[in-house]
């Protein structure tokens, strides 16, 4: 083990960089943060603030690696629920549990490896509720629910939780500096620049980094491998009492509440390598359609429609194999990298940053700077 002083700088304040900075400040690093947006700020560049967010997992058998993420992040969660909710002087994350239903209108083809890991899964009959209502909504020739689970799962307000990651990683020791590295000369040239301005604020020199930039790992890295994935979503008034995802034969909706805001996430779209951020209208009012067959209740308009606060993108970092968890030595810098989460970056989150410690913990142990990893 190195000396626990070591200093890490984490570039990047979204929800894979506050949660490594967290744990690496918890585990008694000297820990830097520096970004080009912080929690509070809103950026189609900064993706962590538009998700939905909930724990749905994507992972799939073939990846036992994020299939590990997701179950250690759901299990963290539950238990700092928990924490929560025997100590009222916790700081709140933002987090709480639902039932989260999960529809097909097809016959469900996603594989059910997480039911064991997760609270109360059940599999519903069409003649269960909210299903046989839905069904009997349903204009004919619309698709019907042709399977359906349910299980206990969280969401997330995903700004107050950005900012209870933030202020965690702090209260730990970490500073967080604003600034925006510059990227046309390369990984090598914005680890020296990162270096520049952690020292001009009095930190000490790096002994590695981490690389938590999301999409923006595009520029840092390459382009070969990361590419956006598109998503539109609706926020509307009213907070929904339940999760919903439900996978059409040629779309999918979703409703996530965010947990005390008073409003519910409405989704919404996954557009491979599309880089707008300007929304569109047709995808709002498809979006908007599909809610009102699954989730009418929130529809408290005074015009019997839904109230709508807000319409937006953001483009999830995706990558063609994964998410980037690894270790390197640029140009003599240790560095950890850890970005294209793609659409699954906050129910990672926790399996993902333990890993990047585990990284930094062997990259400072064993590998002599300069040597090929
Ligand atoms: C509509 C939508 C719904 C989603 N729903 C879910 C969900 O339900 N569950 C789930 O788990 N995930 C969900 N996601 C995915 C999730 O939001 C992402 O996987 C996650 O936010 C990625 O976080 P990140 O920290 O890796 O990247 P980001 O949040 O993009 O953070 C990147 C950071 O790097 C910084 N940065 C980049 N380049 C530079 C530079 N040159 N200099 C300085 N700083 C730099 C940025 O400023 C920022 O601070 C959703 C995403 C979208 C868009």
């Amino acid at each position: 083990m190195p000396s626990s002083r070591s200093h890490i700088i984490v570039i990047g304040a979204g929800v894979t960089g506050l949660t490594s900075a967290v744990f690496l400040a918890e585990a008694g690093y000297e820990v830097t943060v520096i970004a080009a947006h912080v929690p509070g700020d809103s950026s189609i560049e900064y993706t962590s603030p538009w998700a939905g967010a909930h724990w749905h997992t994507h992972a799939t058998p073939d990846d036992p690696r994020a299939c590990d993420w997701d179950v250690q992040t759901y299990e963290y969660w539950i238990d700092l629920l928990e924490r929560e909710k025997r100590d009222a002087k916790l700081p709140k994350a933002g987090l709480k549990v639902y039932d989260s239903f999960k529809y097909w209108d097809f016959p469900g083809t996603d594989e059910l490896w997480w039911a064991p890991y997760v609270k109360d899964f059940r599999v519903l009959a069409d003649h269960h509720e909210p299903v046989r209502s839905i069904n009997e909504r349903t204009p004919k020739g619309a698709g019907e629910i042709k399977e359906a689970v349910v299980y206990r799962a969280v969401a997330v307000n995903v700004s107050q939780y950005l900012l209870y990651l933030q202020e965690r990683a702090r209260k730990a020791g970490a500073v967080v500096i604003k600034a925006r590295l510059p990227v046309e000369q390369g990984l090598q040239n914005a680890l020296q620049a990162a270096e520049g301005e952690a020292m001009s604020k009095g930190r000490s020199k790096a002994d590695c980094f981490v690389n938590a930039t999301g999409l923006g790992a595009a520029k840092l890295c390459g382009y070969e491998a990361m590419y956006p994935i598109r998503g539109q979503t609706v926020l509307v008034k009213g907070e929904a009492e339940t999760i919903f995802t439900r996978s059409g034969v040629d779309y999918g909706a979703y409703c996530i509440p965010r947990p005390g805001s008073g409003s519910t996430i409405l989704g919404g779209t996954k557009e491979k390598d599309v880089w707008s951020e300007t929304p569109d209208p047709r995808v709002t009012e498809q979006i908007l359609k599909h809610a009102a067959l699954n989730i009418p209740e929130l529809m408290t308009g005074s015009d019997g429609g839904f109230e709508v606060v807000s319409v937006q993108c953001g483009l999830r970092p995706g990558r063609q194999g994964g998410a980037r968890v690894e270790r390197e030595v640029v140009g003599g810098k240790r560095i950890v990298h850890a970005y294209g989460h793609a659409g699954g970056g906050y129910q990672n989150s926790i399996g993902s940053a333990r890993l990047t410690v585990r990284l930094v913990d062997e990259s400072l142990a064993c590998a002599p700077v300069g040597a090929r990893l």
